[in-house]
């Protein structure tokens, strides 16, 4: 049986990228936080499922609730980082990119994360114009990274979906493991987290990724704790960001009780040590 990865982007409701004039960063500290609620209630169905995950904390949340990591911690999951001001890696110079970077591995740490060796971008920001990110993450350490998003909108149409190596000039390597997509009409359609996990029908989901472990290819799932809170609240966004945040957005939950009991699912760094990175095709395009 394939083992699937699960992923989890911890961040509060409010952090969402360029969501002004509606609420700005200026604002974050004043609005309420709802972190706990989505994520007691996603540690509560994980445990049951006996499912472990990793966690990608942002900066701004671990600081704002220091219990988060630790209890992440003590249910057995691997704490890796979501960055520290949820700023879109292409908006950052390569310097702003690094210090972001440091911030955040710096306060997962004092927060009793041992080992910070993977990242996810907020909004899968590494594409085209950013990809000499992976470089600095490979500098540092970093053995994985998952903020590469084949699609149009968003991320990069042309990346290889699944798992792929990264050289760096100076001779580290680091994985890259890009969320599955399936070619409909001509265009890539993801289906194993936010919005697409939301509207799809679960059995399409599940056949989906079925398929790719008959292939022995390991599917990557992803989530948010604002997307499992009950009722969270409501930014004003424009149609397009409002859709895409809360289109169906009470079938989360359910959707993923039903994957994490159907299907095996582990962090990524339990993946990747049975995993040999030489074995991987070299991208980022295929
Ligand atoms: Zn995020």
């Amino acid at each position: 049986m394939v083992t699937n990865a699960l992923t989890v982007d911890v961040e509060e409701w409010y952090h969402i990228c360029d969501a002004e004039p509606f609420i700005s960063p200026a604002d974050w500290p004043s609005l309420p936080s709802r972190l706990m609620i989505g994520l007691d209630l996603l540690l509560a169905d994980l445990s049951k499922a006996g499912a472990r995950a990793t966690f990608f904390v942002l900066g701004d949340s671990a600081a704002r609730t220091p219990r988060a990591v630790p209890s992440i911690l003590s249910a057995g999951h691997e704490i890796a980082s979501h960055g520290y001001s949820h700023k879109q890696v292409y908006k950052m110079s390569p310097e702003e990119f690094g210090a972001d970077l440091d911030r955040s591995v710096g306060i997962l740490k004092e927060q009793g994360a041992k080992d910070v060796r993977g990242f996810r971008a907020p909004e899968w920001s590494i594409r085209a114009d950013s990809i000499w990110a992976l470089d600095i993450l490979a500098r540092r350490g970093f053995r994985y990274d998952s903020s590469v998003y084949p699609i149009r909108i968003i991320g990069m149409p042309a990346a290889r979906p699944g798992l792929w190596r990264v050289s760096s000039a100076n001779g580290r390597s680091l994985v890259e493991w890009t969320p599955p997509v399936r070619r409909i009409l001509g265009e890539n359609l993801p289906f194993s987290g936010g919005l697409h996990l939301r509207l799809l029908p679960y059995k399409v989901i599940a056949r989906w990724i079925r398929e790719l472990n008959d292939q022995g290819v390991p599917a990557l799932v992803y989530v948010h704790p604002w997307e499992l809170d009950p009722d969270p609240p409501r930014v004003k966004l424009g149609a397009v960001k409002r859709f895409v945040h809360y289109a169906r957005i009470g079938a989360a939950r359910e959707k993923l009780k039903r994957l994490i009991s159907d299907f095996r699912f582990a962090p990524i760094a339990a993946i990747l040590d049975d995993l040999d990175p030489a074995a991987l095709d070299e991208g980022p395009e295929r």
